[in-house]
């Protein structure tokens, strides 16, 4: 399965080969202003499944602690990737042009969800990170 990607203005693209790992939406305060919405969402990609088609020289990145940080337009803002120690670790969903195969998202952090946000119902939600017991 072959996926593409792309900034709101269109300039950044990007492909990714094979399957997309632990899609994960965190209601995190942090992931809120990271992702600039209610929620992170996100999966991993396998390092050598992800290739740059147009415009990485147009990326602006931030790096936090630990060695995560995110990839986002220049142009438009957009958040398209995560890295971690300068790698490419997985994408923000909302970039994604196709509709992806996508195994069950977990929702996490969803003690701290923003005031304003409605949880669906029948998603698989945890109260903080994913652990089972954990699981509400
Ligand atoms: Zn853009
Ligand atoms: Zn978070």
């Amino acid at each position: 399965m072959s996926l593409t990607g792309e900034c709101f203005c269109g300039a950044i693209k990007y492909e990714i080969e094979g399957n997309l790992i632990d899609p994960m939406s965190c209601h995190c305060s942090r992931c809120r202003k990271a992702f600039s919405s209610q929620s992170s969402n996100y999966a991993r990609v396998q390092p050598g499944d992800f290739r740059w088609l147009a415009g990485e020289d147009l990326l602006t990145s931030y790096v936090g602690k630990h060695g995560f940080g995110l990839l986002f337009c220049g142009t438009c803002g957009s958040t398209l990737c995560g890295t971690f120690d300068d790698t490419v670790h997985g994408v923000s969903l909302g970039c994604l042009n196709e509709k992806p195969e996508l195994d069950d998202i977990h929702h996490i952090f969803v003690d701290s969800k923003a005031s304003w946000e409605v949880m669906p119902t029948g998603v698989t939600a945890f109260s903080e990170g994913r652990r089972d017991d954990d699981r509400r």
